[in-house]
């Protein structure tokens, strides 16, 4: 075999042995990583054989790696890695595909061209509409934003991708008070900047107040956008959007939805009414490498409106082979070179089918509430939100009653399991409350594992309790 051959072979060992482990070994890790950059030291002057590279990767990193992947890992918003969406990942390393126009790569751009048209189609969006597959929700927003930026100074006159911002008309953002983060990321990579952000007061699920919308909307006019959310990253709750675009429409406001995880509620008929209206926004920015379960990275950016979108983000050279007839990919992200992450998301599709996605998303969604259940039926136990999709939040009571203490020993709890390795739960601070955050995103999470996980937790909880 060829070094090249050799050091495939050796990924491919690696991940085998890796694989038959992720259903049993701890979710979390101790890991030096301390002795791990001195053994890597100083860039080495002279190279190795690349089986040899693989084999000392694998070797040095293993022990460092948290099982993100496994049934049990329950923090932020990961989600597993679907076996054709991991297989196909390996494909688009090996045939390399600069995936940005038709003609130098027209098989991965053709197959981009379908996986964003099943993607609108599984997420009930306009089948016209335009998209682009970028790196994560956040430049999905970015891109989102950036074509309503461009829309919204239109309509009053003013080209902002020739005259900038500086003298531009003010540019008004009204968002909710518990939107995502990276929502006012993309607003300052785009100049708008944060004091446009006109906050809106959220309920206790972390929703718009929509009679506080609309005097918000109204207190102001000129170019707005409106942005709501499909799925709270904390409690996993759905703005009514319906209710955001009847009152976005009367202003003429761009809305824009933030569906990161929670735009994959269209996949099922149960979980589609979350979404009631979300296909008469303006914009929709989510994840693959979330509830679709492809690797990382891969987001989604689509818009009802091509022209705004290809007006941000078009781009011509003379040494740019193009086509007048096919959609380029080029046009619709702010990347210029890209991988083909869209691979992935096409074989997932193939793999799952409508059905089958849909039976992924109920699964994960019933193990969400099964969590629920089961933790809030503990003593002193007390889940906090509305478990209508795939988060959980839970707090533990200690036995004073005080809320600090509450506090410290829900903190204590989630060290404790992270450390204790059967499940991978995170925290986070919610509404003045110290939280365990539970997200069930992975295809491989069942039942078994929700039991065995609260099994864990509780038992854990109760050895903090005793130590406290
Ligand atoms: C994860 C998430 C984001 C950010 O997505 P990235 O893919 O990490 O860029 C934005 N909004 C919500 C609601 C999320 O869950």
């Amino acid at each position: 075999m060829d070094e090249t051959q050799r050091a495939l072979a050796a990924a491919h060992r690696h991940a085998e042995r890796y694989l038959a482990t992720i259903t049993d070994r701890p979710v979390g890790t101790e890991f030096d990583f301390g002795a791990l950059a001195e053994t890597l030291g100083t860039l080495p002057d002279t190279g190795s054989d690349a089986e040899e590279v693989i084999d000392r990767l694998a070797e040095l990193l293993e022990p460092g790696i948290v099982a993100m992947s496994s049934p049990r890992f329950f923090g932020f918003v990961i989600g597993g890695t679907l076996p054709a969406a991991m297989a196909s990942d390996w494909l688009v390393s090996v045939w390399d595909q600069n995936t940005g126009l038709l003609l130098p790569t027209p098989a991965t751009t053709t197959a981009e061209n379908v996986a964003g048209a099943w993607l609108l189609d599984l997420l009930g969006l306009p089948a016209d509409a335009s998209f682009g597959f970028v790196t994560g929700c956040q430049m999905a927003h970015w891109t989102c934003l950036a074509a309503a930026r461009h829309d919204v100074l239109a309509r009053v006159g003013w080209d902002v991708e020739r005259k900038g911002l500086v003298g531009a008309p003010p540019i008004r953002v009204v968002a909710g008070a518990d939107r995502h983060v990276t929502v006012d990321r993309a607003l300052r990579y785009l100049g708008i900047g944060l004091e446009a952000i006109e906050v809106v007061p959220d309920d206790d699920q972390g929703r718009i107040d929509i009679d506080a919308l609309g005097e918000t909307l109204s207190r102001g006019n000129g170019p707005t956008i409106v942005c709501g959310q499909a799925g709270n990253i904390n409690a996993g709750a759905f703005d009514d959007l319906d209710a955001i675009c009847d009152a976005a429409r009367e202003v003429g406001a761009w809305v824009h939805v933030d569906g990161a995880f929670g735009l994959f509620a269209a996949a099922t008929p149960e979980h589609a009414p979350l979404l009631k209206g979300v296909e008469r926004a303006d914009s929709w920015a989510t994840d693959a490498h979330k509830l679709l379960n492809v690797p990382y990275d891969c987001g989604f950016a689509a818009t009802a409106h091509p022209e705004s979108h290809m007006a941000a983000c078009q781009v011509t050279a003379a040494y740019l082979e193009r086509t007048d007839t096919a959609r380029e990919p080029m046009h619709f992200n702010p990347e210029f070179s890209r991988r083909a992450r869209s691979l992935p998301v096409l074989a997932a599709l193939m793999q799952l089918g409508r059905t089958g996605v849909e039976a992924m998303v109920r699964q994960m969604c019933d193990a969400a509430a099964s969590f629920g259940r089961r933790l809030d039926a503990a003593p002193d136990v007390e889940v906090i939100n509305d478990v209508v999709f795939d988060q959980v939040l839970a707090r533990f009571r200690a036995s004073s009653g005080r809320d600090k203490d509450h506090d410290r020993l829900t903190n204590a709890v989630i060290e404790a399991v992270q450390r204790e390795g059967t499940c991978y739960p995170t925290g986070t601070s919610w509404h003045g409350m110290e939280l365990m955050r539970i997200s069930v995103a992975s295809w491989r999470t069942t039942e078994a594992d929700v039991e065995r996980s609260v099994d864990a937790i509780l038992r854990v909880s109760a050895d903090c309790r005793a130590d406290s």
